[in-house]
């Protein structure tokens, strides 16, 4: 038995392949989704949003497309998934559930173990590969049947209930949707720099600047390896403070770029404290080479505002992308 595990920069837990090979003694395939991902979420899911931003029928499509891709890789036969017939609204009701195999192209060789007492029997069930007696009935939202089952097989770790998927929750589908809707082409790149520290958006006739300001040194540090040539990284000289970058800030007017060094100097406390007296100097650094320091007054400038409540999010995701769903 192989296993494969997507990760994108909405869900996954890539680093975590060894813990399943040393704990479970899996071998765990990984791959990077996130481009195909962005693509999608770009043109809109054909299938539509959840209740946030999950576009869950159009994702567990694409991803199955993959493992069975993976599958026929490897000479394996069939596909197995944990998912359980009832247990979510949108992708795992039972006409959905369908849908989806069809559009994936895996009708009769997905197996679903957890609730396959409830569907029609698979090829490799009928052809004996999986003995079908063995196979679970669970159905519904409860997840008793499942920590249960869990029990009995000795499985002490699995994931939360949510799954923590990125795009099921309100405050990154505010993260996410200004990339969305104000960036040209956004990338799987762009929604991994949207996950970091916290984030501004300013705009000044049809141009949009995008900082991203760090909230611990973690944060400081996730910002100096995203990073790309044309972007600038601003850091405080002479005090402790956040890292922000600058998204393609080598480009950004000097207003703009003075407002976003107030902005950064404005989220150190010390820089705060020391304002009355002091402005703040800021470290200005695009690639290699140019590095310039600026003084500001810290503050926390209107022109910068942060992402969109949700419920405009919401609102205006039903104008951009009007797929009901199913
Ligand atoms: S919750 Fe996220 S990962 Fe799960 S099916 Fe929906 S979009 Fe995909």
């Amino acid at each position: 038995m192989r296993c494969w595990h997507a990760f994108s920069p909405f869900f996954g837990k890539p680093e975590k392949q060894v813990f399943w090979r040393e704990k479970y003694g899996l071998d765990v395939y990984v791959e990077d989704v996130g481009e195909a991902f962005a693509a999608m979420l770009r043109q809109g899911p054909a299938h539509g949003f959840g209740k946030v931003l999950n576009p869950c029928v159009d994702c567990k499509i694409h991803l199955l497309r993959r493992a069975a891709m993976y599958m026929k890789s490897v000479g394996a036969r069939a596909l197995a998934t944990g998912e359980v017939i009832g247990q979510r609204p949108m992708s795992q009701r039972r006409d959905v559930m369908r849908v989806i195999m069809r559009e994936a192209g895996v009708t009769d060789i997905l197996v679903r173990p957890l609730c396959a007492q409830l569907l029609e029997s698979t090829l490799p069930e009928r052809e004996g590969i999986i003995d079908r007696s063995r196979l679970a009935a669970i159905a519904g939202r409860g997840r008793g049947g499942q920590i249960s089952l869990a029990a009995r097989l000795g499985v002490t770790e699995f994931p939360t209930p949510g799954g923590g998927c990125r795009l099921t929750e309100r405050e990154n589908a505010r993260r996410y949707w200004p990339i969305l809707t104000r960036l040209a082409a956004p990338a799987a790149a762009d929604f991994a720099l949207a996950n970091l520290g916290r984030q501004f958006w300013g705009q000044e006739g049809d141009e949009c600047y995008w900082l991203c300001v760090g909230r611990n040194q973690a944060d400081n540090e996730r910002l100096a390896l995203a990073a790309r040539p044309d972007d600038a990284l601003l850091n405080l000289w002479d005090m402790p403070g956040p890292m922000a970058l600058a998204r393609g800030g080598e480009h950004w007017p000097e207003g703009v770029m003075r407002r976003a060094a107030a902005l950064t100097a404005a989220c150190s406390p010390k820089a705060l404290a020391a304002a009355p007296r002091t402005r703040a100097y800021v470290e200005i650094r695009c690639g290699e080479y140019q590095a310039k320091v600026i003084a500001e007054k810290p503050e926390r400038v209107a022109f910068f505002e942060n992402p969109p409540p949700f419920d405009m999010v919401r609102a205006e995701r039903k104008v951009r992308f009007s797929q009901e769903y199913l």
